[in-house]
């Protein structure tokens, strides 16, 4: 199936490495012209070289804090100018730290609302004029399946990711008219360098090895196993692109079957 991503223009933030570089890569190979950003230089640029060689498509890397409305807002700039206006916005940022309600305080709360709330406003709201001049305007924000079941000891990922879900179905509701699309993916345990990273740290303390954790954490999954990344950038890339035209305002789990409820 064709996609229709030839020449779309997209900026995926958080993109130097994990489902923000996954979603960069399969965008490129599907032909749309990438920015990419995350707040170190090299390491975007690393990623923007990467690839470009696998995709033979020039990939623009800039260095940005989507957590800071104003470097969002340049980081927009940058792309539309660079790219010649934009289609497609993925907004993407970090996690934020794990712990139970009582660790954690006022200024942990308030970190993670610009990390992983503000920051998508901000892209959002720059993003806007720019993707009202495009036929094909989609905006994909990337949540969690902690906002459909809360993971035990993430209470701001929890929190925070059903706050992004409520903006997007509300932005469904305000950009629908305007033809601009708007869906969210609730990924689930995906195997990226972050939870390689969480798995390791487990093991370390538990005197095991990452694959015992692995094992342990996907034993109430259905599918029995993580995503892979390009598992997850696979929907993320239909999702964006005309081919799913008329799929809006959707929360799409990428899951494994790890959300339990029916509904
Ligand atoms: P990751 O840590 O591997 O990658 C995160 C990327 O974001 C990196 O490129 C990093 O440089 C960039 N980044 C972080 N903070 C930034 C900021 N303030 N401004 C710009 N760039 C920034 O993480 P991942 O596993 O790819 O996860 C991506 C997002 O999806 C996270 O919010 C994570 O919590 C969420 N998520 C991941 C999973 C999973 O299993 N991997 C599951 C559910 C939700």
């Amino acid at each position: 199936m064709d996609l229709g991503l030839t020449n779309l223009r997209a900026l995926v933030t958080a993109a130097s490495r994990g489902l923000g570089a996954a979603t960069a890569r399969q965008l490129s190979l599907e032909g749309a012209s990438v920015a990419i950003c995350s707040r170190d230089q090299a390491h975007i640029l690393a990623t923007a070289e990467a690839l470009k060689a696998e995709a033979s498509r020039p990939v623009l890397g800039l260095a940005g804090d989507v957590s800071d409305p104003r470097s969002a807002e340049a980081l927009v700039e940058q792309a539309a100018i660079a790219l010649g206006g934009l289609d497609i916005l993925v907004t993407n940022a970090g996690g934020p730290p794990s712990g139970p309600f009582e660790a954690l305080d006022f200024a942990a709360w308030e970190k993670a609302f610009h990390l992983n709330l503000l920051s998508t406003v901000s892209l959002i709201r720059a993003a806007l004029p720019t993707l009202r001049q495009s036929r094909h305007a989609a905006i994909l924000t990337i949540t969690s399946y902690s906002a459909k079941q809360p993971i035990p000891n993430l209470v701001l990922s929890n929190s925070l990711r059903a706050a992004v879900i409520g903006l997007t179905k509300t932005l469904a509701n305000e950009l629908g008219p305007s033809g601009i699309r708007i869906n969210s993916i609730m990924p689930g345990w995906t195997r990226t360098e972050r939870v390689e990273e969480l798995m390791a740290a487990r093991a370390r303390q538990k005197g095991t090895d990452v694959e015992t954790e692995i094992a342990a954490q996907v034993a109430a999954i259905p599918l029995q196993r993580m995503a892979s990344p390009e598992e997850f950038a696979q929907v993320a890339a239909f999702l964006c692109s005309p081919a799913a035209s008329y799929i809006h305002g959707a929360m799409i789990p990428v899951d494994g079957g790890a959300i339990l409820a029916s509904l």
